[in-house]
This record gives C-alpha cells, structure tokens and sequence, in this order.
C-alpha cells in the first residue's frame, strides 16, 4: 500500500514527458500545448492560414457582390461615376486596413513600418536614441561593441534588421502578444537562415553564428522589454500574483514531502539553496530572455550540486525535478508566471527546444505545473491535515524551523539540536559507565564467593612431615669445638 501510494507521487518525470509529443526530439512546453516551439508554431499556423484563408474567400466574395452592384450602378447612371467608385475605393482600403493585421501580411514591407531613413546605416539613430533607458543604453553599447568586430556589411546588415524589428514592433500595438511573439520568432529565424545563405555571413563559424543570435536577442529584446513583458491585454499579472499566493501559502512543504533527497542540515547543501533562490530571484531583473535562461540554467546546475553533495556521488536526472520544485517553493521568484512566459514567447527557440538550457526550462515548467496542481495525495498526506496545513491552523511535525527566520536563529536552532544530542549521549556513557562499576562490583563479589566456597568445601590440611629442631641443642659447647680458628688480623708483606 505505502509502494502504490509512493508511485502516485509525480515528482519524477520520464525523459519522455519532457519532449515534444510529435517525437521531433526537441522539448516541450506547457504553453506550446506539450509541442515544441517548432511544432507548436506548425500547428498554430495551420490553423491561421485556414482563418487567412476563409477571411480571404469571404472578402472576394464581398468584392464580386460590390462590382457587380457597381456596374449594375454605371449602368442605371452612366452621368457620373467619380462619387461611388471613390467610396469603394474607401471601402477597399478599409478592409485592407483589417487585414494588415494578419501576419501573412505583416512580413510584406509597409511604407509606414520602415522610414525612408532607414536606409542610413548607422546603429545610433536618433530615434532608437529618444528611447534608451539605462538598461538599453547599456545593450546598445554592448551591441555597438560587438558589431564592431564583424565585417563592415555585416555589420551594417544586422544593425539595420534590428532596428527594422524594434520599430516594427513598437507600431504593432494592436497585435496580440502571439502575433507579436510570433514576429520576433520569424526575426530570428529570417537571421539565421541569412546568416546560412547570404555571402556577407559566409566566413562565419556556428559559434560566432549562435553568439551574433545571442547578441542580437539581447539588443533587441532589452528594448521591447517594457512593451512585451507582461503586457497589459494579458492574463500574466493575475497569474503572477496567484502562483505567487499558492507558493506562499505552501510554505510548510518539506523535503521529505517531496522526496527531494538533500541535506538540509548540511551547512554546503544550505549555502547552495540559498544561492540557487538568488538566481532563480534575480531572473526578474533580467530584461534579455538569454539573460533570464541563464539564470534558470544556474539555478538548476547548483540543484545538481546540492544532490551531489548530499549523496557524495553524481546526481540522475530522477532526483533533480524534486529538488528544483523544492527551490522554487522556497525562493517564490517574483513574477514566475510572466518570466516563463516571456522566454516561451521572446527566446529564440532554438535555445529553449535543445541542449542544457532546453532540458532546464523545460523541467522548471514542468515544477511549476507540479506546483499549481499539488494536492493532499501527491505529498502523500491526508486530506484533513492539507487543508490545515494550507489555511495556516497547523504545521506538520517538525517543521517549525522551516518558518523563515534569520542565519543567527537557525545557527541557534542547529546548536541546540546539537546540544540536545550531545546531552543524549553523555547521558548514554553515564549509564554505561555505572553498569560498569555494578558489573566490576558483581564480579569480584562473585570472585571473593568463590574463592570462599572453595575454602569452605576443601579446608586446607598441613602435613606435619618435619621432625621438631631443638635449637637450643644445637648451641651446644662440643659443636664450637669443631669450628676452625677464628681469624686474627696481621700483617702482610712489610718490609
Ligand atoms: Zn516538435
């Protein structure tokens, strides 16, 4: 029964359940519907091009009704034609208006989108200048810097598609964050095929290639940051704020709840939590989605630690998610929701379908998941002592050192438990020693008895085998008579 009751516990995910469910072999996302970026995207598209396409048929259709009732009109008055031909004109380019909303046509260059200025060259424009905070500031020298060590087209290439996307984006404000996600995704991809084919990129390795896409993220998203994290028309602040309650109000989960296999009393596991917390914190400061993945990569490299130290041998795969959920209850990161969902829609995917940072995204989705649907049976407890745990009437057992509290508290909190052992012990060796002492009294006790009883049963019998010596007999006169001479002292060999 406790075997069946430990296999309902998800804590552990399959490599399987964490790749993409068309078998591409990329990774998964919650919010690409358990398909990878690709896929998703495949997926999202079909379906878009079959709305592009039914809102296509449905306005030819509008355009025939209209002609036919417009010559049907020149042909009843064939005066003057001006005056309705221009309100069909008006029409038509209301409607065109309507669909430059689609993203098919988003991608064809509109006049406004691009100004005619754009054909200068050079990065520091005025306009992107107008814009910079001290954050893109930083990203625009960093960008400026990198440029310079490509060749000059290239260099003068990518700025301008930069800038391009930037303006791009910051007119597009009645797209819907997807459509907006799904630009910068195209951006990137445009990049990348025309760092492949175009001669300008030819002398490229696959490292510079990946560091140019890396660059160009950071430039561009450092700017978009205000307009594309969190944005208004989206549900993320409400979803923010409630992970952020739930994660709060799940204080009281242990480790030993969650089967995360690390020793807290260990003063090293202790220091890598706490930094593994930092990290998964300071993801919110970041405005570059590489910069925010990074941060999820530290977090989880130092999870890997932690089990490291604690079993003294490497970590698998099975043991690391508990753990990362684990982290993540304790840190509570600000804003978890909207990060996550920035880099879904803002990273370039081919960062978070494969490798490291792929793998690592995709398992803190996956505790995210874990945490929002975490109930009663999963932690293996009974329902009643959940909800008090949950409406904060009672913690478990042992868990009032959890409460958060200060290093000089749970240093005091961990000497006392020392203390207490140390008391237990010597208490121990007391009573050992007494037993000791009763023993050593018992055993000469014991000794003495026997040797008594042995003396009782067999007394000691003295054979009287010596004949009595008169001494007195043996002083006698006759014997002195037998004795030589007594020697007498004289001199020797004087001359
Ligand atoms: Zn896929």
């Amino acid at each position: 029964m406790a075997g069946e009751t430990k296999k309902k516990k998800g804590f552990h995910v399959d490599e399987s359940e964490l790749m993409c469910k068309k078998g591409c072999g990329f990774y998964s996302n919650p919010a690409w519907g358990g398909y990878c970026s690709k896929c998703y995207r495949e997926v999202y598209h079909k379906a878009r091009q079959a709305q592009i396409e039914s809102d296509e048929m449905l306005a030819r259709k509008l355009d025939q009704e209209e002609k036919k009732a417009l010559e049907e009109q020149k042909h009843a008055q064939s005066a003057v034609p001006s005056k309705p031909f221009s309100k069909f004109e008006e029409k038509k380019r209301q409607r065109n208006n309507a669909k430059s909303k689609s993203v098919k046509t988003l991608f064809k260059k509109s006049p406004t989108s691009l100004p005619s200025k754009s054909a200068s060259t050079d990065v520091s424009h005025s306009a992107l200048e107008r814009q910079l905070s001290t954050e893109s500031e930083k990203a625009f020298n960093n960008f400026s810097e990198f440029l310079k060590f490509m060749n000059k087209p290239a260099a003068t290439d990518i700025a301008k598609l930069c800038k391009g996307i930037v303006e791009r984006i910051q007119k597009s404000t009645d797209l819907t964050i997807e459509e907006q996600s799904e630009l910068v995704q195209d951006f990137y991809h445009s990049i990348e095929e025309r760092m492949n084919t175009s001669p300008t990129f030819r002398n490229l390795t696959e490292e510079q290639c990946d560091k140019i896409l890396d660059h160009i993220e950071k430039f561009i998203m450092t700017q978009l940051y205000s307009l594309l994290f969190c944005p208004p028309l989206t549900d993320d602040e409400q979803k923010d704020l409630a992970i952020q309650n739930r994660i709060r109000r799940l204080r009281w989960v242990s480790t030993e709840m969650l089967e995360a296999l690390i020793d807290e009393n260990n003063e090293n596991v202790c220091k890598l939590i706490e930094q593994a917390e930092t990290e998964l914190i300071e993801m919110n400061s970041k405005r570059a989605p590489v910069d925010k993945l990074s941060c999820v990569v530290n977090c989880c490299k130092l999870v890997f630690k932690m089990l490291q130290v604690t079993k003294g041998a490497p970590a698998s795969a099975d043991d690391f998610l508990p753990v990362l959920i684990y982290t993540v209850l304790k840190a509570n990161p600000p804003r978890l929701h909207s990060n996550v969902q920035y880099i879904t829609r803002f990273a370039n995917p081919q960062r978070i379908m494969k490798g490291e940072p792929g793998y690592y995204f995709t398992n803190l989705c996956c505790a995210i998941t874990f945490i929002e649907n975490l109930d009663a049976q999963s932690l293996a407890i009974s329902q009643q002592d959940y909800e008090d745990y949950m409406a904060g009437k009672k913690v478990p057992p042992g868990s009032e050192e959890s409460e958060p509290i200060c290093d000089g508290l749970r240093l005091m909190y961990t000497n006392l438990t020392t203390l207490e052992e140390l008391r237990f012990r010597q208490n121990r060796l007391l009573d050992d020693a007494k037993m000791l002492q009763r023993e050593i009294k018992e055993w000469r006790e014991s000794v003495t008895r026997q040797v008594e009883e042995e003396l009782a049963s067999k007394p000691v019998i003295t054979t009287t085998s010596v004949l009595p010596v008169d001494i007195s007999a043996d002083l006698n006169q006759d014997h002195f008579a037998l004795l030589p001479a007594p020697l007498k002292p004289e001199v020797v060999g004087s001359n």
